[in-house]
């Protein structure tokens, strides 16, 4: 396993929820789903930010590649890995080095959603594993959007996100992220059935991006070039300069390649 994997340990409350995902927390855990919540996880008290604070426990692992060459459809990586997406091939092209990485919010969050589904309370099921699902895609927003600062810092910048499964992307080249990062030091595994475990976890990519001459370029966003009008995936933002945030925010909040739960 590559020895400069990095792993970092937070706790939940301190987390930036930002944009939809900040609305659909609050939505979740105040009024009636909120009580809902309190009862279910016996918690007393009414601080939302310190709700799952037991039950989410974040912990991401990562490793910093070069990239030996992009376009045509593959990325490769040192080493030899080589990913195959062609979506992917273009976001990194020109990039010099790739972030890969496995985060997840733990096991925890997973044992008392199969309680609920065993216990067949399917609406209490679905608000914990809705909640599990906004943790660990917030989590990674929050990754990526600190390491964009920090590039910044040195006159770079990073790509948008991908993760395998997510548009033209396999699932199946999960395990090669799997084969470059740490992800034992976090206790995420890979199933046969290339679902990870615990299942509020996600791994991904992103590139870093260096200033030419002084300036950085546009970050290219392939859902602006797309004619699949009725992907739920897009990420609409039109470009680097109208919204800076595009990058960082999958719209479709899951894990595990991105269930739509
Ligand atoms: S619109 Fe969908 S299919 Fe097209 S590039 Fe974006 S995520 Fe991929």
């Amino acid at each position: 396993m590559n020895q400069s994997t990095s792993v970092i340990e937070s706790n939940f409350p301190s987390l930036p929820l930002t944009g939809k995902g900040r609305g659909e927390w609050k939505r979740l855990v105040s009024g009636r789903h909120g009580r809902r919540l309190r009862r279910l996880l016996h918690i007393k008290g009414d601080e939302s930010d310190r709700l799952f604070h037991h039950l989410i426990r974040p912990r991401l692992s990562f490793t910093t590649k070069k990239i030996e060459a992009a376009g045509s459809g593959s990325v490769t990586l040192e080493g030899g890995v080589v990913l195959e997406s062609d979506k992917l091939s273009k976001v990194l092209e020109g990039c010099r080095r790739a972030v890969c990485f496995v985060a997840t919010i733990g096991h925890k969050i997973d044992r008392k959603i199969e309680l609920l589904a065993l216990s067949h309370r399917c609406s209490d099921e679905y608000l914990v594993d809705r909640i599990g699902s906004l943790a660990i895609e917030e989590y990674v927003h929050a990754f990526h959007l600190e390491m964009a600062q920090r590039f910044r810092g040195r006159h770079q910048d990073a790509t948008m996100r991908f993760s395998p499964g997510y548009c033209d992307w396999p699932l199946e080249e999960q395990e090669k992220i799997f084969s470059m990062v740490d992800s034992a030091r976090i206790g995420v595994s890979l199933l046969p059935s290339l679902l990870m475990k615990p299942r509020k976890s996600v791994s991904g990519i992103f590139g870093i991006v260096e200033a030419e001459g002084g300036r950085l370029p546009d970050i290219y966003n392939p859902c602006t070039q797309c004619e699949e009008c009725a992907c739920h995936e897009r990420r609409s933002t039109l470009s680097h300069h109208g919204d800076k945030d595009h990058r960082f925010r999958f719209y479709r909040f899951g894990s595990n390649g991105g269930d739509d739960s």
